[in-house]
């Protein structure tokens, strides 16, 4: 049998189309908007956009950190834009998104870690555009609860905060992060009154299946709600490798052992990014 290279015909994806992807390609072109649909050049952009959802960075685009997994860049960040919340709320407006998702690059340079940014975001956002709803993916603002509670304050719908990765890998996939210290701004997300939280995990990293299970079961002992179970793909050679490309059966299988665990909402299967389907989650 030939051995074909490269990724697997289940990462296919087919380009986007359609008017309402094809306006806001338009606008965001036009009016230099910055997206992380875009930016990352992710393969749901037609189906989120379809939807009314896409996704923001806010405070820059240059990481403190420097996860294995990411695209992103890092070293030392631009100073902060103060009208940066204003900027991403008229965004908003402008494409007409109805359910937003907010995330940013991890600002351990600043002495609040982004956090007054992250409340005025979404403040704006919420002055601009009154019936849009929001996610905010969070960074783990090195556990600190002051800069948490400058989210929690703001009330966004939904609050995440990525795992990305399985016990045992975490070092080498988020070295500036824990684990321990992930599930706990979690738990201490919904402890204090944030009715909907949620966790990302990327597989083919070198995980194994009952690690990948032990992840769902930690989530769900800190009442997390949604889970998302995407396929890792390297951004480029400097970047961690793919070690499996995890088969749709296996994605299945994670998505009823999820349920049977008392998730709200799993998705799990190869193209899944955290913040796709972000809208039904609000629920
Ligand atoms: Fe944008 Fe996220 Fe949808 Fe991708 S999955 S298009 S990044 S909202
Ligand atoms: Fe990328 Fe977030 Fe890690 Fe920064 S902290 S390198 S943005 S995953």
């Amino acid at each position: 049998k030939k051995v074909t290279k490269g990724k697997p015909k289940w990462l296919r994806v087919k380009l986007p189309t359609g008017e309402k992807y094809r306006n806001l390609r338009n606008l965001v072109d036009k009016y230099n908007l910055h997206t992380i649909c875009t930016s990352g050049s992710c393969p749901n952009m037609g189906e989120c956009w379809g939807e009314g959802t896409a996704t923001f960075m806010i405070l820059g685009n240059v990481c403190t950190r420097s996860c294995g997994f990411c695209g992103v860049k890092t070293g030392r960040p631009e100073d902060v834009e103060w009208d940066e919340p204003e900027k991403v709320a008229r965004s908003i407006k402008l494409m007409g998104i109805k359910h937003a998702v907010v995330t940013s690059v991890d600002r351990d340079d600043l002495k609040d870690m982004g956090s007054i940014i992250w409340a005025e975001t979404v403040k704006a956002i919420r002055r601009m555009n009154p019936e849009t709803t929001l996610e905010t993916l969070i960074p783990d603002f090195q556990g600190n609860t002051r800069n948490i509670d400058r989210v929690i304050e703001v009330a966004p719908e939904v609050v995440s905060h990525n795992m990305e990765t399985v016990r045992r890998l975490t070092r080498e996939v988020r070295i500036q992060a824990k684990y321990d210290r992930s599930l706990e701004v979690l738990r201490y997300l919904k402890a204090n009154g944030i009715r909907r939280t949620k966790s990302g995990i990327m597989l083919g990293l070198g995980e194994q299946e009952d690690e990948v299970i032990q992840v769902l079961k930690d989530l769900r002992s800190v009442d997390v709600d949604v889970v998302t179970i995407g396929q890792y793909l390297q951004p480029s050679k400097q970047h961690l490798p793919v070690q499996t490309f995890v088969t749709p059966d296996q994605f299945k299988k994670y998505e009823e052992i999820g349920k049977d665990l008392g998730f709200r909402h799993v998705e799990s299967s190869a193209l899944v990014r955290s913040s796709y389907k972000a809208q039904k989650h609000i629920n």
